[in-house]
């Protein structure tokens, strides 16, 4: 979770102008209360309806201190608590997790293990070696052959992590936590759990265009934008109402060129090298961080394997944009999304069916 450099921060700010939800209809009856801050490396855009503006301010200020505590906390490579963390697990002996850190690590086993390990907040190691842990990766050139298949070997795993109540050991020193690919969600979780403590039950929380949606806006369902990931304009619109996430992982997030050849930030922990095939994965679901974790193991997944790790993570909502442009998407999905884009080729898959509550 980076720092923003400053020349992408015009960029940011499209596409978190186009990333504002916007209303459907023309209800006026309570006006929404926007405030922006920057945090997680990215413009937190809250829009916040049903209370007084006093009120609606307090509970950004609130939410702007949690998310920058949090932020410094789980930095994957800043001195923090994330950092020394990393440090107790390679040492191998039990030690006392601290609590901000600890329901992450069980979240993001579980998700690692529900994804098959695409989604693997273990790869620290990987991440960095490709230079992704630092604020800006320009000018970065990619690991060795060697060094790819020397951190592969060492196959670090989430479930090298074991945990007994607050204690945890690890029995791989590869390990290496990087929470870049849902603490954004798990942070926004935290956020709307904040808001309903302080009596909000009608907002949205967007980060960077990732965001959660509680309640509506005047009985109006929330509109949202989903990127086209071809540039800055819009793929398509989804209604969104009570209480639901939606997410979207790209290849345009963070990259650098080497030599001519672009390489992005989502790492395929199958070959060590960036994932090929999408070049954005769209999730929604109730829960932020299982959304983010999800958007992210599907980009793995790619083109070819998306519907499988669907089903088996028990998602109801994807969409995926190929390298060729072709949208790929399930049923579902189709029937909630208005696409905005004429003429792209759509390839919907078998229904992903409704779980069992
Ligand atoms: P964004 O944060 O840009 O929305 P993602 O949610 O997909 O994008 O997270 C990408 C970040 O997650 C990378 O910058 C890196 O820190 C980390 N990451 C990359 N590959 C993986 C992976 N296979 N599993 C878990 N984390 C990953
Ligand atoms: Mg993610």
């Amino acid at each position: 979770m980076p720092v923003i450099p400053r020349r992408t921060m015009v960029r940011m700010i499209l596409l978190a102008l186009l990333a504002v939800p916007l209303a459907s209809g023309c209800e006026r009856t309570q006006p929404v209360h926007n405030t922006r801050f920057l945090a997680f490396g990215t413009l937190v855009d809250l829009s916040i309806v049903g209370v007084s503006k006093g009120q609606a301010d307090e509970a950004a200020r609130e939410i702007e201190g949690d998310f920058l505590r949090l932020h410094h906390e789980w930095h994957a490579w800043e001195e923090g608590t994330l950092e020394r963390v990393n440090r107790l697990l390679r040492k191998g002996e039990p030690f006392e997790a601290p609590e901000v850190v600890l329901p992450m690590i069980e979240l993001g086993r579980t998700l690692a293990t529900a994804s098959d390990h695409l989604f693997n907040p273990a790869i620290g190691k990987l991440i960095d070696a490709w230079g992704f842990h630092k604020d800006d990766p320009d000018g970065n050139q990619p690991p060795s052959p060697e060094v790819i298949s020397k951190l592969l070997a060492e196959n670090p795993r989430m479930t090298d992590i074991h945990s007994d109540g607050p204690t945890l050991q690890c029995d791989n020193p590869a390990v290496k936590l990087d929470f870049g690919a849902f603490g954004k969600g798990y942070g926004i979780n935290l956020a709307v759990a904040r808001l309903r403590e302080m009596g909000i039950d009608n907002a949205i929380v967007n980060a960077g265009g990732d965001l959660r949606a509680i309640g509506s806006r005047s009985g109006t369902p929330w509109r949202i934008a989903i990127r086209n990931p071809t540039g800055t304009g819009v793929l398509g619109m989804v209604a969104v109402s009570g209480d639901e996430s939606v997410f979207t992982s790209g290849d345009y997030e963070r990259n650098y060129t080497y030599e001519g050849k672009r390489y992005h930030h989502i790492i395929d922990p199958r070959t060590g090298y960036p994932a090929e095939g999408a070049v954005s994965v769209t999730v929604i679901h109730p829960d932020a961080a299982v959304a983010d974790a999800a958007a992210t193991a599907l980009f793995i997944a790619g083109p070819d394997e998306w519907y499988e790790l669907a089903r088996g993570m028990c998602l109801q909502y994807v969409l995926l944009v190929d390298d060729k442009g072709i949208i790929h998407m399930n049923p579902e999905m189709e029937e909630r999304v208005d696409l905005v884009v004429d003429s792209a080729q759509i390839k919907l898959s078998p229904p992903l069916g409704h779980f069992a509550e």
